[in-house]
């Protein structure tokens, strides 16, 4: 469902990504590892057509996303460090949410159950903690059934709650055949979760396999 061969993005002379190949079918969950600036983001950003790429190809349901935008519709984008209006409650944010994508309001409760926020959805966001505010930007992504979901830095470890219960929504999801991508710097955060993650530094591919074949390639422990 995302396809992804040979993106390269350049600013200037330098390269951010290079030649950057990835593949991901329903049902899977992949995990963009690397650390700070290794090109995650960017590459999200290429995938959301928020900036073009300086060379390579990028196919969402098979089709261009900067050509064909409806492919959004079926998409929910969690960002880093969400920025949600501080007035509004979780809830208000969620029905918002529902109206703009024509979403049923009875997924607005729905989801406030799955995200463990119906005793909290009614106090405003500026109240929250950040788990709780990435809680409900992850709801809010989720409204309408989205067939792929992407998370850029989730910090799933900030929110002790939510780390209980987002790997089993995630493999809820994931077996009701959703894409979930999600980028990290950190292992530990995702190495229960991800099937596959793809090890990115300075915008190249190192690595790509499952959580066993990367300890065991780069720490050589099981
Ligand atoms: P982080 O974990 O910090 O978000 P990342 O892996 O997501 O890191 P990117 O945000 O994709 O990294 O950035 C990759 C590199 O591209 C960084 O070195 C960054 O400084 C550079 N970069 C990003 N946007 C621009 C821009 N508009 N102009 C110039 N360089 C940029």
């Amino acid at each position: 469902m995302i396809v992804s061969e040979g993106i390269t993005k350049k600013y200037g002379n330098r390269v951010v990504l290079n030649n950057f190949s990835l593949t991901i079918t329903r049902g899977e969950i992949v995990t963009l590892l690397g650390p700070n600036g290794a090109g995650k983001t960017t590459f999200v950003r290429i995938v959301l057509a928020l900036i073009r790429p300086s060379g390579g190809k990028i196919e969402i349901f098979g089709k261009d996303p900067f050509k064909d935008k409806s492919v959004f519709s079926r998409l929910g984008y969690v960002q880093e460090l969400p920025n949600l209006p501080p007035f509004l409650t979780g809830r208000q944010v969620l029905l918002l949410s529902a109206n703009i994508k024509g979403a049923r309001k009875d997924e607005v409760d729905e989801l406030l159950g799955v995200i463990g926020m119906v005793e909290n959805a009614d106090k405003q966001i500026s109240k929250y903690s950040k788990g709780m505010v990435q809680r409900i930007a992850i709801a809010e992504a989720l409204l309408g059934n989205p067939e792929i979901l992407i998370m850029d830095e989730p910090n799933i470890g900030i929110d002790p709650i939510f780390n209980l219960n987002v790997r089993s929504l995630l493999n809820k999801l994931k077996k009701s055949g959703t894409l979930i991508l999600m980028t990290s710097h950190d292992l530990e955060e995702v190495k229960k979760i991800a099937d596959r993650l793809i090890l990115i530094n300075k915008g190249n591919k190192m690595f790509e396999g499952s959580t066993e074949e990367l300890i065991k390639k780069f720490l050589g422990i099981r």
